[in-house]
């Protein structure tokens, strides 16, 4: 439209109303603007296309601008959250716009005024507040990333709810950054344009679930840090908050920044920043999280999920809080063992247990309705959430102190929270609150009568005059005889008396004509007015505006009183949290048969008849039992050996032993119990996990590509206290090639990384290693065979099998008989030629491993001869594998 502006010469014309919004639209390009007029929230051209779209509601015009139509449509204000909540979905953002005045103002300005219009809140994935926009168990952060590039941990990052309140920071070397990034799974992240525009760091954001939003650099200022911080925080200096790193404050003050940017003047109410150390958590990157289907599964449900499998928590604040500690494991024992205790201690006292679930299911979530609040989004039903929250943390904490000193230091903790908010709260709301309430206050109704003798008086005038009304409709019924006579209301007469039309010639002629005033003539009746109705009219108006406006204070008040506890209350919400998940982990380890686990800070790892948590339930809902096995990775005499090579047939259970053991240590360092008779865990810093993968096309990635590049991510990271979970390399390349890059990858993980771990393969050749690196351990699954047939027995034995039987997997997953036939004709002459015979010639003929090699200094390569080769390369022309052959000769180059 501006282009037709200048073609023209001539400045657009406009209704003021349209040159309001045109205004308030470029102030916000990026958004969707909700406009409102009336009930609605009206969006104009582009936004209302791509909104009617998005949302399959009708478009409409509104007259013309600049000569062409203009799109519209719109969305009740009633029903707006559903609207905001699918067009965030679909990846947009929105500015909610909101009369700032009442019409009746404007008007006196002159006729043709606007109504002032303010844009009140930036609608952004990273700033929900709504329950109807939000997912009750699942955490919603809005997280800023800041760089000092001189700083060993060059990367700050800063991550808020403000659903919750919840405000913490942290630092990252970039080697750490995509991990970090995955365990706090941001829905929207913002960072500096020059730090986006990073060549090296574009991957990061690609792989990214949530938006990314790049925000002018000033914006990430560390210097100015402080004051924003002190400044939203209201205190004279954050020294208090603890120290932080320049791109960790840096990072902070852009979070609050960007909070203040999109609520506008709304101030949420937050926790102080809590700095999380590096290093306190198991590092877990966004491959393993997949692979393990932590939170989701591959498919993207929460249904099947290992979450899903051992959450047994009663509030959508303990499901968020257990899926936190499953994301994010501790790696420091005396934090796990007080998690521990507390299970250990509800595992033991079923009564209890039971007891405090119960109360748990009436615990609404708090600290919602808490943020809600403090951004005044809140209503009457938010109030009523923090009194039957303070009254369930009320019931809680009595039954807790009922078990006098034995209590462990968590449930203690917990218990004292709870009972810290003044009890003048809770009372005041079960004083106040009515038993049904409505969802805005502006509907009024929401207070007990009985609360306020002001308000009482108010409603009792108001249904005194509806009585009133109902008699002098029989007075004069009586007095003109017209048994049909009603007095109604709607909203543009207001009250009005109503006869048929054959009734209401009567009422026009005298002696009625001088009482009742004529109003309206409908299709068969008339309406009049008289000026004791217009009165009492005016009155029962007024009683019912007082009404209001006295809910409204009281539920002011109320808010206020709330706001100024809101960080005990925000403790308490988290005691609460804290309970349900300590109960949900008890019950899980009691209908599971969990054990405790034993936490160190050793390299050990001993899972005593281990079972993996989701496979043995779904295998239990089939009538089928889990068989358990025993995992024995560490070094100690007599132990078999840090790294298992897991051989055995297809469908045997290979992969589900490799996972089954990395999720019994994210349990035990997330501080519950876990599927086994007993385990040892000595802390596991780092997981890493590389299972099955698939083409990444989008990224122009094939098969091979994602496994070589997730096997590179381990060889160059793992070390001594990592765990790593290898299920088949090397499967989607030629069988020597494979085979080859899995006999090094070995090697290098015993001789080099020195790392805890287990490896699945099909290359039975590989098996030939353990003469020669002692701390690899030879694992097979057994299968019984029996005339052509084979049962899978899930045992894990010392060994290794001699065969895959995957032609008898493709027979049974149903392969033509014919195909079956002739391959197992192939087979006879393939294994004639014997491979496993060329294998222990390798160990004879092929030199040790050289792992001061692997760990040198590489000599630098001329770069003449870098560049030469790399210009030779036909880069549009290739495909990912021949690109990782020229990757490979490169390399090659350099160890020359
Ligand atoms: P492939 O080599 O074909 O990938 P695999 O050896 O990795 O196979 P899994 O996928 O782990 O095999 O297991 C196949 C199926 O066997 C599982 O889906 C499960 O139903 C069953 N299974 C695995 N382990 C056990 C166990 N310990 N007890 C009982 N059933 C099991």
């Amino acid at each position: 439209m501006d282009d037709r502006a200048q073609e023209k010469g001539s400045p657009p014309r406009s209704t003021p109303m349209m040159e309001q919004y045109l205004e308030i639209k470029a102030a916000n390009p990026d958004s969707l603007l909700f406009y409102r007029m009336g009930d609605f929230y009206e969006l104009f051209f582009d936004d209302a296309l791509v909104a009617s779209e998005a949302l399959g509601i009708a478009l409409t015009k509104r007259g013309k601008h600049l000569g062409a139509d203009i799109a519209m449509c719109g969305v009740p204000v009633r029903t707006a959250d559903d609207y905001l909540q699918r067009l965030i979905a679909a990846g947009h953002r929105v500015a909610v716009c909101d009369q700032t005045e009442d019409p009746a103002e404007a008007k006196k300005r002159g006729a043709k005024s606007v109504v002032r219009r303010e844009v009140v809140r930036l609608v952004t994935p990273g700033t929900l507040t709504e329950d109807s926009l939000l997912d009750s168990r699942s955490s919603n952060f809005l997280a800023a990333l800041a760089r000092d590039k001189g700083a060993p941990a060059p990367f700050g990052l800063a991550w808020i709810e403000i659903s919750t309140g919840d405000f913490r920071v942290t630092g990252s070397d970039q080697a750490g950054l995509a991990a970090e990034l995955a365990r706090i799974a941001p829905s929207e992240l913002i960072l500096s344009e020059p730090v986006f525009a990073d060549p090296e760091l574009q991957e990061l954001w690609r792989d990214l679930p949530g938006e990314v939003t790049p925000l002018p650099a000033p914006i990430f200022d560390s210097s100015t840090g402080p004051s924003r911080l002190s400044d939203a925080f209201e205190v004279v200096s954050i020294d208090s908050f603890g120290q932080f790193a320049r791109a960790e404050m840096a990072a902070a003050a852009a979070a609050i920044a960007y909070v203040g940017k999109t609520q506008i003047k709304a101030r949420p109410s937050l926790a102080p920043p809590k700095r999380e150390i590096a290093g306190g958590t198991m590092q877990i990157d966004a491959a393993t999280r997949a692979n393990l289907e932590l939170t989701v599964t591959l498919a993207g449900e929460r249904q099947g999920s290992f979450l899903a499998a051992i959450d047994r928590t009663s509030t959508g604040a303990g499901s968020r809080l257990l899926a936190e500690r499953i994301g994010s494991p501790a790696t420091d024992p005396a934090i796990i063992e007080t998690r521990l205790d507390a299970i250990a201690f509800l595992v033991e006292r079923q009564g209890l247990r039971r007891a405090l679930r119960d109360k748990l299911t009436a615990a609404p979530d708090m600290a919602r309705a808490l943020a809600r609040l403090s951004l005044d989004r809140g209503g009457p039903r938010d109030l009523a959430v923090i009194g039957d929250g303070l009254a369930a943390a009320v019931d809680l904490a009595a039954s807790l102190a009922a078990e006098g000193d034995i209590r462990p230091a968590e449930l203690a903790e917990a218990e004292a929270a709870m009972v810290a908010v003044p009890g003048e709260i809770g009372a005041r709301l079960a004083a106040t609150l009515a038993d049904d309430l409505p969802l805005l206050k502006r509907d009024g109704g929401f207070v007990r009568s009985g609360a306020d003798d002001g308000l009482d008086q108010a409603r009792a005038l108001s249904s005194e005059s509806r009585k009133v009304i109902a008699g002098l409709q029989t007075k004069y019924a009586e007095e003109t005889g017209l048994r049909g006579l009603k007095i109604k209301h709607n909203n543009v007469l207001g009250y009005f008396i109503e006869v048929s039309a054959g009734a209401g010639d009567k009422l026009l002629s005298e002696p009625f004509a001088e009482l009742f005033i004529h109003r309206q003539t409908m299709a068969g009746s008339l309406r009049f007015a008289t000026t004791e109705l217009a009165e009492l009219a005016s009155k029962i108006a007024g009683a019912a505006d007082r009404a209001l406006s006295i809910e409204l204070d009281i539920f002011d008040s109320l808010r206020r009183l709330i706001l100024a506890s809101a960080s005990a209350l925000r403790a308490t919400a988290s005691a609460l949290a804290d309970i349900d998940v300590a109960a949900g982990l008890a019950e899980l380890a009691e209908a599971e048969n969990y054990c405790r686990p034993t936490v160190d800070r050793s390299t050990d790892f001993t899972v005593t008849e281990g079972r993996h948590p989701v496979v043995e339930q779904a295998l239990r809902r089939e009538g089928t039992s889990f068989v358990a096995n025993d995992c024995i990775l560490s070094q100690s005499a007599g132990a078999p050996g840090r790294i298992w090579l897991v051989t055995g047939p297809n469908m045997a259970g290979k992969s589900t032993f490799l996972r089954q053991n990395a999720l019994i240590a994210i349990l035990a360092q997330a501080g519950c119990f876990v599927p086994a008779n007993a385990a040892k865990i000595g802390i596991v810093d780092r997981l890493f996990s590389r299972v099955g993968a698939a083409d990444d096309l989008a990224r122009g990635r094939s098969t091979f590509m994602v496994e070589m590049v997730e096997t590179a991510a381990i060889l160059n990271q793992a070390g001594e206290h990592s765990l790593v979970i290898l299920d088949e390399i090397g499967r989607g390349t030629a069988t020597f090639d494979g085979l080859s890059i899995a006999w090094a990858t070995v090697e290098h993980l015993h001789e080099v990384n020195r790392s805890r771990a287990l490896f699945a393969t099909h290359f039975h050749e590989l098996t030939a290693l353990s003469q020669r690196l002692p701390q690899l351990h030879n694992a097979t699954v057994e299968v019984k065979e029996w005339k052509g047939e084979i049962a899978f027995l899930h045992r894990i034995a010392t060994g290794a099998a001699d065969r895959s039987y995957g032609v008898q997997v493709a027979r049974l997953a149903g392969l033509p008989k014919p195909v079956i036939a002739r391959a197992r004709e192939v087979l006879e002459q393939l294994e004639a030629s014997d491979r496993a015979d060329a294998a222990t010639r390798l160990i004879d003929d092929l030199p040790l491993f050289n792992a001061s090699a692997a760990g040198r200094q590489i000599e630098p390569v001329g770069e003449d001869q870098l560049r030469e080769t790399l210009s030779e390369l036909n880069l549009d022309e290739m495909t990912p594998r021949e690109a990782l052959e020229a990757l490979y000769r490169l390399r090659a180059l350099l160890d020359r």
